[in-house]
């Protein structure tokens, strides 16, 4: 099983394969450490007493897991990142900050050109002005984080059985103009098919959402979110616990979509990046 990731993980990224490749010949650990835009960068912080703490240059706080003999911040990478050379700012335990260079390299996802019309994606007044009010709410619940940082390997458990969509990325144009890249990953199940928190986590928020319908937002700890669309029940309420593996909401059709299936993003750093890279 080793032996089969691994090879899959080098037939999959190719001629680009440098940064993964030596995370792969050394113990399989999640997330997957993955130096492009949507990846998660697994960065080397070295040893120290206490967990350090780290920052995005915009002044996000990263999320550190490891332990005294060596540290490690996990940044999630933005889908818009542009490739080249990024960086993060370490704490240092004696005060000031040292900088620490990273490479993000370029990874074009696919588009997706659709003609449909007219009506279909302008938004009416009303419904635009509702959308900017959800916007603001969500901006908030997304720069959540919380103590303590989760604990071991962060892999995660498959919310929903079912046929795995790789459409994380996926650039759709609607009649040619650009829209947000899809930031998830889409996992077709029946309406009422029972949701499973992939892993331990705090309900932060639910809310039903003009284009992502019933939402519940998990919170895993140091900036580790995660968010289920579309749904037709939520079990749970902002505040409550759940355990990995325990059902909480149940898949749906609702919101801006075609037919029933999970919608499900992993954020980082506020950055949504693979969910693939959990599992
Ligand atoms: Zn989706």
């Amino acid at each position: 099983m080793h032996l089969n990731r691994r090879d899959a993980l080098l037939g999959a990224l190719g001629s680009m394969a440098l940064p993964a490749a030596r995370a792969a010949e050394e113990e399989a650990v999640w997330p997957r450490d993955l130096h492009v835009p949507g990846g998660v960068a697994r960065l080397s912080l070295g040893p120290a007493a206490r967990r350090p703490q780290a920052r995005t240059v915009e002044d996000v706080p990263l999320l550190v897991v490891g332990d005294v003999i060596e540290w490690h911040a996990l940044v999630g990478i933005p889908l818009g990142a542009p490739p080249g050379e990024a960086r993060i700012r370490a704490l240092r335990e004696e005060g000031g900050t040292r900088e620490l260079p990273y490479v993000v390299a370029p990874k074009r996802y696919r588009e997706q050109q659709l003609k449909v019309a007219p009506g279909q994606v302008d938004l009416s007044a009303e419904d635009m002005a509702r959308y900017e009010r959800e916007r603001a709410h969500l901006q908030g619940v997304m720069a959540t984080f919380s103590e303590p940082p989760p604990e071991g390997d962060l892999r995660m458990q498959v919310p929903v059985p079912g046929r795995r969509s790789s459409s994380f990325g996926l650039r759709r144009v609607f009649n040619g103009e650009k829209r947000n890249p899809h930031s998830g990953m889409d996992i077709a199940a029946a309406t009422g098919t029972p949701v499973k928190a992939p892993m331990a986590g705090r309900v932060i928020d639910t809310g039903d959402y003009f284009f992502n319908g019933g939402t519940v937002w998990l919170d895993h700890g140091g900036g580790l979110l995660t968010m289920y669309c579309h749904l037709s029940a939520m079990d749970v309420k902002a505040g409550e616990v759940v355990k990995a593996g325990e059902r909480f909401c149940a898949v749906g059709a609702t919101g801006r979509v075609t037919g029933p299936h999970l919608h499900w993003s992993v954020m980082l750093n506020r950055a949504m990046v693979d969910p693939g890279l959990f599992l």
